[in-house]
């Protein structure tokens, strides 16, 4: 099962995400988490993309294009596997799509979690993540229980650089204009998904998974 979960910054790609790869055993491949390792581990790529990600803007096609496909092509991404957060714009979009039918494995579905601008905003200021273990909390909404602490694995919480008001509205901004484009690009053929993204992570999960299964149901067991 290949997807792509689609939604601005703030949508819970990334909560919604991790649940995808417990429930159906194939890896989530963020190139925001992927982006962030290069950086924190000083590679030349890291070192091209931060400042733009500093911005929020896109790192170019090439660099993101370039780590999707050496991704893809590892072992446990065989069976399927999650995006997050790619593809970004429309070239990114068309060249996953070329990438992947030369390979003989379409993209399944594009699931667009749809949130209003001002909650994306308030999930953004308060958003603290997990070191270790990736897991999403939110000083406003759902904060720890310890403070700056992981509920699941004790370890570190922290909130992103790039989580300030002036990167959010920029970053939204690269939503608006070229990000929200491939909405139509997956309605075309009938590949989109609309999930409203606002209310219960269970139930946003319950709405994707059903999405999910109905479309695992009309191919043949692989
Ligand atoms: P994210 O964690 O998905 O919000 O991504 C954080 C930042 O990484 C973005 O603001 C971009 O600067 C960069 N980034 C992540 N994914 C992509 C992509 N597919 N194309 C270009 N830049 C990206």
């Amino acid at each position: 099962m290949r997807i792509v979960l689609l939604g601005a910054p703030g949508s819970g790609k990334g909560t919604q995400g991790q649940k995808l790869v417990e429930r159906y055993s194939i890896p989530q491949i963020s190139t925001g988490d992927l982006l962030r390792a290069a950086v924190k581990d000083g590679t030349a790529l890291g070192r091209e993309a931060k400042d733009y990600m500093d911005a929020g803007q896109l790192v170019p096609d090439g660099v993101v294009l370039g780590m999707i496909r050496e991704r893809i092509s590892e072992p446990d991404a065989a069976r399927g596997y999650i995006l997050d957060g790619f593809p970004r714009n429309l070239r990114q979009a068309e060249d996953l799509d070329e990438m992947l039918r030369a390979a003989g494995q379409p993209l399944d579905l594009a699931l667009l979690i749809d949130v209003d601008a001002a909650t994306l905003k308030q999930r953004l200021l308060g958003r603290m993540s997990c070191t270790e273990c990736g897991a999403v909390f939110n000083r406003y909404t759902s904060p720890p229980l310890r403070t700056g602490i992981c509920d699941y694995c004790g370890g570190e919480l922290i909130h992103r650089t790039d989580d300030n008001e002036a990167t959010i509205d920029k970053r939204l901004n690269v939503y608006e204009a070229q990000t929200k484009p491939l909405i139509e690009y997956y309605s075309r053929d009938n590949r989109l998904r609309r999930i409203a993204g606002l209310g219960d992570i269970d139930t946003i999960f319950a709405a994707i998974t059903a999405d999910i299964d109905a479309r695992l149901s009309q191919q043949p067991a692989q």
